[in-house]
């Protein structure tokens, strides 16, 4: 697929990076990782609306008839969320990046296809980008865009982990109050509330 047209709908969401971060999960324990392979990275990028799902069809048939580059690509994609976690994880104790870091995003980000048309998509707009040659940092584009411009936004004042220091999920705080400390009440709130109660009972 050396000169394909991919329409890519964007803009990414805001918190599309840390999304892809959080792909590795329990990042302060036993870390559990969702992404083994290529195909469960092409995966990713379907539901997470990273790539379009005929780009995501495309590169799966361009993966078998190039397992070795595509193997090559995984793990530059793996490397990529790596860094992405250190800058992230950085800000969130208000700790400025490692320069080295950010000198790998701004070399991923100049890898990234170039956004110079939009396009009618459904009914609205997408950038359409042309994709040259296959690269983590193609594939992964709308993820670093979404990087950057959480890096830039103000938002990123309200990058958190949650307060699971097992769990280190990461999110975009976004309550009124700026007071949110979980990932979901579901999982790690509720277990601290159970675990606080538990030791209430016990010490009284
Ligand atoms: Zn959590």
């Amino acid at each position: 697929m050396p000169r394909s047209a991919l329409s890519v709908n964007l803009l990414p969401r805001l918190d599309l990076a840390l999304d892809f971060v959080n792909t590795l999960a329990y990042r302060g324990s036993t870390q559990s990782e969702s992404l083994n392979s290529f195909f469960d990275l092409l995966g990713w990028c379907a539901t997470s609306g990273a790539l379009p799902k005929e780009s995501v069809a495309e590169l799966k048939y361009w993966s078998t008839r190039h397992a070795e580059n595509a193997g090559a690509l995984f793990r530059d994609a793996i490397e990529l969320r790596e860094t992405l976690a250190r800058i992230f994880l950085r800000f969130t104790s208000d700790t400025m990046p490692a320069e080295s870091d950010m000198r790998a995003l701004n070399l991923a980000l100049a890898e990234t296809p170039q956004r110079t048309r939009v396009a009618a998509e459904g009914e609205g707009y997408a950038w359409r980008i042309a994709i040259h040659s296959i690269s983590a940092a193609a594939i992964l584009a709308a993820v670093l865009w979404s990087a950057a411009d959480l890096l830039v936004s103000a938002n990123r004042k309200r990058i958190r982990h949650c307060a699971n220091d097992q769990c280190l999920w990461l999110f975009v705080d976004d309550s009124k109050n700026g007071s949110r400390r979980w990932c979901s009440m579901q999982a790690c709130g509720n277990r601290a509330k159970a675990s606080r109660h538990y030791h209430r009972t016990k010490s009284a």
